[in-house]
């Protein structure tokens, strides 16, 4: 029976955790949630030690101590670029856990006279884990770019997935029916390769709506494992990870204009081979910072779009002192910022607020599309896949269906970028070959500053 005192501390966690919830859904309020969420995430690691029964007290004390300085150093290091991956890594690790504490909770009751459900409860517990677990890895590996980006089928992989999937809930039941250690084993081992099955599919662009998708299993793991110990704090947490994970699953589908069944299998209707991801060997037009200079100088309308290269090369206050003095010679320029550009959803928006852009030149990308046809020069900054034609022309292509920003609407489109190169989704652009693109390459901090100091001297 927990005791009262440590109920009433769980409790206090539990609104630490709703309230954590409450912050982070504004900009404004979001260190602050992060904070409470960790204050309470703190408070019930904390009330495990004042529980008489606990053992190998040094065992835990060394694990939480390896635990954290790997959490803070790898925190300290990441890019915000890297962003993505990190989360993967925690969200994997997360589900890994709770898996691992069902294995040993299954290892305990095993033999003993237990209910149905329970047993149940810690087969879901195993099998979603580890499905949380390789999963992210996959999705580490892809977003770190230890491996291809483009989806990954072979013949046989929808068979061999469905054949996983079958024999994960066959085994669950024998849990029930007969529950041991090598039978959780076994299922531990299904629901790892039903996770690398999972994402192999996956495309690149699509990766983000997956780590959501994974996020919201392990939350349920989390649950599951919850009910299994008895946690009623466990539960609470992973249900609201659940919910919130379920519902960004569904938004950012939404945001890519595709339903999450075609985000996880579209691939394997053969759609996925448009593109070979290479760089192309089509003539385009490229200029020096100086003409892009003439072309902006001389613009009424300006708009720009910035992308995934402007956070790798760190150009966002060179970008903002571009706008500031193209706005000093009054011209009208805004930033257009499409949801999923970047690495995160939101990234431009916190990247560009951090150079200190004032709010409302940022126009988000449903209330902006209009906007194109009357722009004399869209500027697109280090942004590829959130352009790219393909998304509305090409049925089959990975972002086909995603909404984008209408920059080909333009009356001229200039590109900053390195090299012909495609963006995350590995296919080539047709606007980087219109007629009205010029192309100015170079990594886009140095371009910047050159095309800022041509802009002074105009
Ligand atoms: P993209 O990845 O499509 O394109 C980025 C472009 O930036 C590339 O064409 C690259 O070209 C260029 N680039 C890279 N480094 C530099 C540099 N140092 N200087 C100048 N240019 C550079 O980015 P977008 O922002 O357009 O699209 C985001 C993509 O990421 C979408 O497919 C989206 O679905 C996906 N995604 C989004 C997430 C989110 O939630 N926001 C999360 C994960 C993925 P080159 O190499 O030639 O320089």
């Amino acid at each position: 029976m927990t005791p009262t005192w440590v109920q009433v501390a769980y409790l206090v966690a539990a609104v630490c955790f709703i309230l954590a919830l409450r912050g982070l859904s504004s900009p404004r309020t979001a260190r602050q949630g992060n904070l409470i969420g960790a204050a309470g995430a703190l408070l019930a690691t904390v009330v495990v030690f004042f529980q008489t029964d606990l053992e190998h007290i040094p065992l835990i004390l060394a694990a939480i101590a390896l635990g954290s300085l790997g959490g803070v150093l790898g925190a300290q290091r990441v890019q915000m670029t890297q962003m993505p991956q990190l989360v993967a890594l925690f969200n994997g690790v997360g589900g890994g856990a709770a898996a691992l504490v069902a294995l040993l909770e299954l290892h305990e009751i095993a033999g003993s006279d237990v209910e149905a459900f329970d047993l149940a409860a810690t087969a879901f517990t195993v099998v979603v884990g580890s499905v949380s677990f390789s999963g992210s890895l996959v999705t580490f590996a892809k977003l770190q770019e230890l491996m291809t980006t483009r989806p990954v089928t072979f013949p046989g992989l929808p068979v061999l997935f469905g054949a996983a999937l079958l024999a994960s809930v066959a085994l669950s039941v024998l849990v029930v029916l007969e529950p041991s250690s090598w039978l959780g084993i076994g299922l531990a081992v299904l629901g790892l390769l039903v996770g690398v099955l999972l994402v192999l599919p996956v495309g690149g662009a699509d990766v983000p709506i997956v780590i959501s998708l994974l996020n919201a299993f392990t939350g349920l793991t989390v649950a599951a494992g919850g009910y299994v110990l008895g946690n009623t704090l466990l539960l609470v947490a992973g249900t609201l990870v659940g919910a919130s994970g379920t519902l960004l699953t569904l938004l950012m589908a939404k945001a890519m204009g595709r339903s999450v069944a075609n985000t996880l299998f579209g691939a394997l209707k053969g759609g996925s081979t448009l593109g070979a991801g290479t760089a192309s060997d089509r003539p385009v037009r490229s200029a020096g910072p100086e003409d892009v200079a003439i072309l902006l100088g001389y613009a009424e309308r300006v708009l720009i779009v910035p992308g995934y290269g402007l956070a790798v090369a760190q150009a966002q206050h060179s970008l903002r002192e571009l706008v500031d003095v193209l706005g000093e010679r009054g011209i009208a320029v805004d930033y257009a910022i499409h949801p999923v550009a970047g690495r995160m959803p939101g990234h431009m928006n916190v990247l560009l607020a951090e150079a200190q852009v004032p709010y409302e030149q940022l126009k988000e990308m449903d209330d902006v599309n209009g906007e194109f046809k009357q722009t004399d020069v869209v500027l697109i900054v280090g942004a590829n896949d959130v352009v790219n034609p393909a998304a509305k022309t090409t049925p089959g292509a990975p972002i086909y269906g995603m909404p984008i920003l209408n920059a080909d609407e333009a009356r001229q489109i200039v590109f900053m970028k390195r090299s012909m190169r495609p963006g995350f989704a590995g296919i080539d652009n047709e606007l980087l070959f219109d007629p009205k693109t010029t192309l100015l390459f170079g990594d886009a901090k140095e371009t910047m500053s050159k095309l800022l100091n041509a802009v002074k001297a105009l």
